[in-house]
């Protein structure tokens, strides 16, 4: 550490109100053989509820191990990830697996759809592991695929779907389960540039009308441009973070008490 570092006390390390989202001295390191491979050092970061942020930097330089300690793919070497006041660290293995399953989406570079499965299934896939009805799933996933405009392709395999509409896929998959955070690596890495511009015009829309939380690694200036805030990592530190603006503050205030899943979340209703 460059100077000595100030108390244990949490201090208020970032210019976002406290929310969804509080990292406090992220360490992350692996080990191969004998080697210790140190990959983030000591990352400070606050999110709030409804806040667009990209995650920026270099390859190699931390974005996607954090964007997994932050979906709770992966554990903390140090330091604490709360999401939704929940310290992901002390969920068991099945706990995690169920936490994520109702309260982070994901979305990636290659889509990760199933060839063998249609849109239709794809995007059932996450249902199946909530207590839904094959009802309830097929009302689920239909107001999805119509919320990505993608209703008439349905019965679609994803070779038979073009790159920017298996995104899309991909979003209504990271959608039905209605989490609240949604988590995003290279989302447009994959697309020319006019259909990434879709693609981020839908994650907006997230945001702005679902009031979704969207965590997006990118390293290109014009996707994270659409974000609503930008972070840096550099060799596994956060630098020049760049504060949203005052509107995009109030947007992004947390309701009084924001829960990880929403009550209207069709993953709560009991069987049918
Ligand atoms: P980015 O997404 O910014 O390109 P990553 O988070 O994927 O970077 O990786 C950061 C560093 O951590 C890289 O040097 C990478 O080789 C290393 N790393 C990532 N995952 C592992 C792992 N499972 N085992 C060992 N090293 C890893
Ligand atoms: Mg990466």
């Amino acid at each position: 550490m460059p100077t000595p570092a100030a108390p244990a006390a949490p201090a208020t390390p970032s210019a976002s109100p406290p929310g969804l989202i509080q990292i406090r001295n992220l360490a992350k390191s692996y080990r191969r053989g004998d080697q210790h491979i140190p990959v983030l050092l000591d990352i400070d970061l606050d999110v709030a509820q409804g806040e667009f942020i990209a995650l920026m930097g270099p390859s190699g330089s931390g974005k996607s191990t954090l964007l997994n300690l932050i979906a709770g793919i992966d554990k903390p070497s140090a330091g604490t990830v709360e999401i939704g006041g929940i310290d992901i660290a002390t969920l068991g293995d099945g706990e995690l697996s169920d936490w994520r399953a109702h309260n982070v989406g994901f979305i990636f570079q290659f889509y990760n759809l199933i060839p063998v499965l249609s849109a239709f299934e794809n995007v059932e896939l996450p249902l199946l592991l909530t207590g839904l009805s094959a009802r309830q799933r097929r009302e689920r996933v239909a107001q999805v695929l119509a919320l990505v405009s993608l209703s008439d392709r349905a019965d679609h395999f994803p070779n038979e779907l073009s790159g920017g509409q298996q995104q899309r896929v991909a979003i209504a998959r990271a959608l039905v389960t209605d989490p609240t955070l949604i988590v995003a690596d290279e989302p447009t890495g994959d697309l020319d540039r006019s259909t990434g511009a879709e693609v981020l015009t839908l994650l907006e829309q997230l945001v702005d009308e679902l009031g979704k939380t969207i965590v997006m690694v990118t390293h290109d200036p014009k996707a994270a441009a659409r974000a609503r805030r930008m972070v840096h990592l550099e060799k596994g530190v956060l630098v020049d973070e760049l504060p949203p603006t005052s509107s995009d503050m109030a947007k992004a205030t947390p309701p009084p008490t924001p829960p990880p899943t929403p009550p209207s979340s069709p993953t709560t209703a009991p069987e049918a």
